[in-house]
C-alpha cells in the first residue's frame, strides 16, 4: 500500500484523488485543501454570481470510501528528505507519491490604494477566485449600486454580465486596446463591447487604472489619463498566476508554474504537479480541460497504470458563459498577420452584434471567433481540433445550415463536452449502456460536469432517433 498526498482540493486535486482511488482503492489517499469547503466546480462561480445555480450544485461528488479531505488546512512546506508535507498546524503527512494541485492566485495590478501598506485589499475590492470571493461580491452587489470590474478578459466579462443581470450599473476597465485581446481580434473585441453595452455594461478599453477614488468607502477609479470611472466596489479580474510557493521553497524547478514533463512529473522524484499550478512545455493553461486531462494522466502515472503517450498540450478554445452573449473563439484569430497565405472569411451584422471571423491556412481552420451566433462553433471546433480539410465551398464554414441535407446529428468524433473531453460516440455508447438522462451520462463520462454548456447537446444525443 502506498500513501498519496494531494495538496489542493480544487478541480484538479479532486480529480486526481477520484482517479487514484478508483485505480487503487487500497491505497491511502489524503487531500489537503486550504479552502474551508468541499471541492467545488470553480467554473460555475460566474453563474452563481449571476444568480443561477445554488451552491449545492457546485459541490463535486466525493467518492465513497475515499477519506474526507482535510479542508481548511494549508500545507506550508514539503520535506523532500523525510518525504512529508507539513501543515500549518504542525501536522506532518508522510507520502510515497505527492501531487501538487495548488491552482493559481489572482494578479493584483499596481493601482494606488488597492492594497494597503500592511498588505490588505481595499475593503470594497474583491479579487475573484474562490467561492468566498463570489459570496463577498454578491453581498456587495446586494448593498451597492455601481460595480467596476478591473480586467476585460473572459472571467471579468462573465462577472460583469452577472452583476448587470442583478441590476447594477457596471463598468469594465481594461488596460489593453480591446476586450479579451488574447482570444479576439480588435473587430470582435469592439463588437463584444457593443453587445455588452446593450446588456448594461460600459467598457473602458485602453484604460490604465491609476488609483482608487475614496478612502474607506470606494467611489470609483481614477485612470492614468485623469478620467474618473464611477463605482461603489471593485472586482479585480486581471489574470491569475500559478501558485508555485510550496514547490519553489522545496527546490523544485519552477518558471511561470511548477515545471512538469509529459507525465506531469516535477523535477523531484515521485512529486507530480497538475492543473493551474503546472507549467508544461512552457505553457501554464489556467483552464479546466487541461487541468482534468493532466489529472487523468498523473493519476495513471503515479498508480503505475498506463498514462499512454502522456500530456501533449491543449488547443486554445474558449466559450463565454454569460446570458445574452454567445461567443466562441479558438486558435489564432489573427494568423494572417504572420502568414500572408492565410485566408480570412468574415461576416458581420453590426446592428445585431454578430461578428464571425474564420482564418484558414493550407485548407485548415487555424483560428475563429464567432460572436452573436455561435451555431457554427461545433463543426468549426471539430475541424480546428482534428486539423481536417475544410469544405471546398467556404460559405459552409460560416453557415453550416446551407449544406444540402444539413442535419443536426453530431459525427461520432465530435467533442461534445469540451471540459471533460467527451465525444458524441462516448455519449451514444453510455445511452446504449442504459444512461437515460444527463445525470446518468455525467456519472459514466463526466460530460456536463464542467461549465455545463454542453447539457443541451447531451440531451439531444440522448433523444436522437
Ligand atoms: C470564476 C472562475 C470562472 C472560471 N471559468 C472557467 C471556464 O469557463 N472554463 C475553464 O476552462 N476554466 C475556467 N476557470 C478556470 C478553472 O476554474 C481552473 O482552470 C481550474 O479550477 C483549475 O483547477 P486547479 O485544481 O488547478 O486549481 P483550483 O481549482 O484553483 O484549486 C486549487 C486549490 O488548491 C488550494 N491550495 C493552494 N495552495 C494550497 C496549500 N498550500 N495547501 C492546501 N491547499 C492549497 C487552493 O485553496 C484551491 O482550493 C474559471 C476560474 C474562475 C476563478
Amino acid at each position: 500500500m502506498k500513501h498519496v498526498v494531494i495538496v489542493g482540493n480544487g478541480m484538479a486535486g479532486h480529480r486526481v484523488a477520484t482517479r487514484v482511488h478508483a485505480a487503487r482503492p487500497e491505497w491511502d489517499v489524503t487531500v489537503v485543501g486550504a479552502e474551508p469547503h468541499a471541492a467545488y466546480n470553480r467554473v460555475l462561480l460566474t453563474n452563481l454570481l449571476a444568480g443561477r445555480p445554488d451552491a449545492e450544485r457546485l459541490t463535486l461528488p466525493w467518492p465513497d470510501g475515499l477519506p474526507a479531505p482535510l479542508t481548511g488546512h494549508r500545507a506550508t512546506a514539503i520535506d523532500r528528505a523525510a518525504r512529508s508535507v507539513v501543515l500549518a498546524d504542525g501536522r506532518e503527512l508522510r507520502w510515497d507519491r505527492l501531487v501538487l494541485a495548488t491552482g493559481a492566485n489572482p494578479v493584483l495590478p499596481p493601482v494606488k490604494g488597492l492594497v494597503s501598506d500592511d498588505g490588505h485589499l481595499h475593503p470594497d475590492a474583491v479579487a475573484f477566485r474562490t467561492l468566498d470571493d463570489c459570496r463577498r461580491i454578491a453581498d456587495l452587489a446586494s448593498r451597492r449600486r455601481r460595480a467596476i470590474v478591473l480586467g476585460g478578459g473572459l472571467l471579468g466579462l462573465e462577472a460583469a454580465r452577472g452583476l448587470a443581470a442583478r441590476g447594477l450599473e457596471v463598468h469594465v476597465v481594461h488596460a489593453m486596446g480591446h476586450l479579451m485581446e488574447r482570444q479576439l481580434d480588435p473587430g470582435a473585441g469592439a463588437a463584444l463591447a457593443g453587445a455588452l453595452a446593450e446588456l448594461g455594461v460600459t467598457c473602458w478599453t485602453g484604460a490604465q487604472a491609476a488609483r482608487v477614488l475614496g478612502g474607506g468607502r470606494m467611489r470609483g477609479l481614477v485612470l492614468a489619463d485623469g478620467r474618473h470611472v464611477p463605482g461603489d466596489f471593485l472586482v479585480v479580474s486581471c489574470g491569475a498566476r500559478p501558485d508555485t510557493q510550496l514547490a519553489a521553497a522545496a527546490g523544485l524547478t519552477t518558471a511561470r508554474g511548477v515545471v512538469v514533463d509529459d507525465h506531469l512529473r516535477t523535477s523531484a522524484p515521485d512529486v507530480y504537479a497538475v492543473g493551474d499550478c503546472a507549467e508544461h512545455r512552457g505553457v501554464a493553461h489556467g483552464l479546466v480541460e487541461p487541468a482534468w486531462e493532466q489529472a487523468r494522466i498523473a493519476a495513471e502515472a503515479l498508480t503505475d497504470g498506463d498514462p499512454g503517450p502522456g500530456y501533449t498540450g491543449s488547443a486554445p478554445l474558449t466559450r463565454l458563459k454569460a446570458e445574452g452573449l454567445d461567443l466562441a473563439a479558438m486558435g489564432d484569430v489573427e494568423a494572417e498577420e504572420a502568414h500572408p497565405d492565410a485566408e480570412v472569411l468574415h461576416f458581420s451584422h453590426s446592428g445585431r452584434h454578430v461578428y464571425q471571423r474564420i482564418v484558414v491556412r493550407g485548407e485548415r481552420v487555424v483560428g475563429a471567433v464567432l460572436l452573436g451566433d455561435a451555431a457554427p462553433a461545433g463543426p468549426l471546433s471539430r475541424l480546428y481540433l482534428t486539423g481536417a480539410r475544410i469544405p471546398l465551398d467556404r460559405r459552409l464554414l460560416l453557415f453550416p445550415g446551407l449544406a444540402a441535407g444539413a442535419q443536426d446529428t453530431e459525427p461520432s468524433d465530435a467533442v461534445v463536452c469540451r471540459c471533460a473531453h467527451v465525444t458524441a460516440e462516448a455519449i451514444r455508447r453510455s445511452r446504449s449502456e442504459g444512461a437515460r438522462d444527463t445525470a446518468d451520462v455525467a456519472r459514466r463520462t463526466h460530460a456536463t460536469t464542467g461549465c455545463g454548456g454542453c447539457r443541451s447537446a447531451v440531451e439531444r444525443l440522448l433523444t436522437e432517433g
